[in-house]
């Protein structure tokens, strides 16, 4: 199995693992289900004596309907009760499909207001329909790496209905239709994740701090910093439970209880692995760009299935530590006030011999596939104004080469999405 994957190009891999994102309702004991490929996310239905509970409602209405289609053929309880893992529109989109029975809502508090208009709200709607890949073709847009490739996003959030319930303390027990719920508090992914505990059952409902990818401890949408400290404190508690079954938000359950806690051992130690190995050469004065040349996951960790970057990338981690503890000047003081990328490509062209020269760089740089380095360089002639269509068309080039390079859909659907917004910059549809 590793010879056969180490073999495969990254797009062979990500193609394969859309598999895991198969439309199935998967029975978990007799009256639990979880609803895979349906959405972007996974839902899971609890039935009780009288009444069901009902955790993630996918993101849009089309799939909630088409869920709740699914769910009334193996269950004719009403829905009482709705938990949300958080607040990520992928997971709470598609409310309202579900609220005949006037169902409490429950989430932790605060919940997140990015799902209203926020200061970002343009710029995030923007980059997020790249990483998402929302305008691509099912060719390009293989999956987005925690979800199946067909699903619309368009519709995102379009359901939504707030919590008629918070809760603000580390846990919440409830009894609803003879269940046993525990809601825990469990920052990481988002700072209002919580997990959901069956304590009878022994069944762990995870939210987004664990599903089968290198997770996203940075989304290149966009997003303030996520405490990767208290994400490994998150997946503590998780293990201390010792589930029997874990149903993750995204990606399929894993049932056994010694299977579940070596896969969450080994994901918290991956976590944690980067967050201190970047910690300790920032300490040492490593700038960013350093960082990620150094820290690496060590390949006992880097080969486990469950860490393949399908989303989330060290490197990408690794940035956003160093951000995060220290914000965005790396600490040379050249960096402190750097000239404008105008300026700059002014002064390269002049040390070029001109943008001619320049331009035939760029164009040998992707004859020899050093794809970003033609990148950078059509980045100066563009910020010349000198040879614009060329630069653009050589630009389209290089996103498209590197976007079939990135086993990451996120990263991959981004390069993809920046290489059609510049065709139609240049008239190419
Ligand atoms: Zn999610």
């Amino acid at each position: 199995m590793k010879n056969n994957q180490t073999a495969w190009s990254p797009e062979e891999s990500l193609k394969a693992h859309s598999y895991e994102f198969r439309k199935e309702l998967i029975p978990i004991l007799d009256h639990i289900f979880l609803a895979s490929g349906f959405g972007a996310s996974n839902s899971i239905l609890i039935e009780g004596e009288n009444a069901s509970v009902l955790i993630d409602t996918l993101e849009s209405l089309k799939g909630a309907e088409a869920l709740k289609e699914a769910y009334a053929k193996v269950s004719s309880q009403p829905i009482k009760t709705i938990i949300y893992t958080h607040s990520h529109q992928d997971h709470v989109g598609g409310t309202s499909a579900f609220c005949g029975d006037g169902p409490v809502i429950i989430s932790r508090r605060p919940f997140s207001d990015l799902l209203g208009p926020n200061a970002v709200s343009a710029i995030l709607g923007k980059r997020a329909k790249r990483q998402f890949g929302m305008s691509l073709s099912s060719e390009e847009r293989l999956n987005i790496g925690l979800g199946p490739g067909e699903t619309d996003l368009r519709g995102m959030g379009e359901g939504f209905v707030p919590p008629t319930k918070q809760f603000s303390e580390e846990k919440l027990s409830l009894t609803v239709a003879g269940i046993h719920l525990e809601l825990i508090a469990a920052p990481g992914e988002t700072d209002d994740q919580l997990f959901v505990w069956l304590p009878d059952e022994k069944v762990l409902i995870s939210g987004d701090n664990y599903y089968k990818s290198f997770p996203n401890l940075y989304a290149i949408r966009g997003t303030p910093y996520r405490d990767i400290a208290v994400w490994v404190e998150s997946l503590n508690k998780m293990l201390d439970l010792e589930p029997q079954y874990l149903l993750p938000g995204h990606s399929r359950p894993i049932i056994g209880r010694d299977a579940i806690k070596e896969v969450l051992t080994n994901y918290r130690d991956a976590i944690n692995f980067v967050l201190q190995e970047t910690l300790k050469y920032m300490n040492q004065g490593l700038t960013p760009d350093e960082l990620v040349q150094t820290v690496k996951l060590p390949p006992q960790l880097a080969e486990k299935p469950y860490l393949q970057e399908f989303y989330g990338t060290v490197e990408w981690s690794v940035r956003s530590i160093f951000t995060g503890y220290l914000g965005w000047f790396d600490g040379n003081p050249t960096n402190l006030s750097p000239l404008t990328q105008q300026h700059e490509a002014v002064k390269i062209a002049e040390l070029a011999g001109g943008a001619e020269k320049l331009y035939h760089q760029a164009q040998n740089s992707l004859a020899q596939e050093d794809y970003q380095w033609c990148m950078q360089l059509a980045d100066y002639l563009l910020a010349l104004g000198e040879y614009v269509q060329a630069a653009k068309g050589m630009k389209i080039q290089a996103c498209r080469a590197l976007a079939r390079r990135q086993i990451s859909a996120a990263g991959r659907n981004y390069y993809f999405t920046c290489a059609q917004e510049l065709e139609s910059e240049l008239g190419i549809e």
